[in-house]
């Protein structure tokens, strides 16, 4: 596989968006998206340097998960049912798919159970779509000040993925909302420190508009069979 090529594509990319908004480009953080990817593939990304990995559906992560070394950073991605909360407070260090105040709730629970604190990203449904999950960008302030209360949550920033259009420019306006969205929250308690945007098909375009995590599957491992 090329992913060595991949992937230096994928930092030059990075690091060119990165340059022509003045961000230090090491101050985004990468995150190589591994559904339906193979073990193998994850342990080659990890060695040539990738940190953090994100996954879907449980069921598929858990195998893949305790195969793989204890220092990767998982991240969960997926619309997640309360029934698996469990399994994702026990394997995961960031659920980046808080899309609900039901799953928000289930979370603290597991979270107090287990005396442990869980660090999550809102998902914001930004372009307002009936197919995506997430909070409306109304309801997002209201939403922080309810989970900045919880003492088992700590929010981290914001999570989307905007609607797709066949030209990436497309999406540029959903990018600009998120990130103003992004900075205009000031609540104590909660720290926006990441924006998560950008995949495959527009990550340059969400750096420049502000993302400093980007979720990449595709780019890294191939175009995938689902
Ligand atoms: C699959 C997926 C990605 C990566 O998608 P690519 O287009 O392959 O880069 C990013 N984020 C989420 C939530 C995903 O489900």
């Amino acid at each position: 596989m090329a992913m060595q090529e991949n992937m230096q594509q994928v930092y030059q990319r990075l690091q060119q968006a990165a340059n022509r908004v003045h961000v230090p480009w090491e101050a985004i953080t990468l995150v190589a998206v591994t559904k339906s990817v193979p073990g193998s593939a994850i342990e080659q990304a990890w060695q040539l340097g990738i940190r953090h990995f994100g996954e879907n559906r449980v069921q598929e992560a858990l195998p893949k998960i305790s195969s793989l070394p204890p220092g990767i950073t998982w991240h969960f991605l997926g619309h997640l049912q309360t029934n698996k909360v469990r399994h994702v407070v026990e394997h995961f260090q960031l659920v980046q798919s808080l899309d609900r105040m039901k799953l928000a709730r289930a979370l603290q629970k597991e979270g107090e159970d287990r005396g442990k604190v869980i660090q999550v990203l809102l998902q914001v449904n930004i372009g307002d779509e009936k197919s995506k999950s997430g909070f409306h960008p109304d309801e997002i302030e209201d939403v922080l000040v309810e989970i900045s209360t919880f003492s088992h949550l700590r929010v981290l920033g914001l999570m989307a993925i905007p609607p797709y259009f066949p030209d990436s420019e497309a999406v540029r306006p959903y990018f600009r909302k998120m990130n103003g969205l992004f900075r205009q929250i000031r609540i104590p308690n909660v720290q926006m420190k990441y924006l998560s945007m950008g995949m495959t098909h527009d990550f340059e375009i969400a750096v420049e508009e502000g993302a400093n995590m980007v979720r990449l599957g595709t780019a890294l491992f191939g175009e995938r069979a689902d």
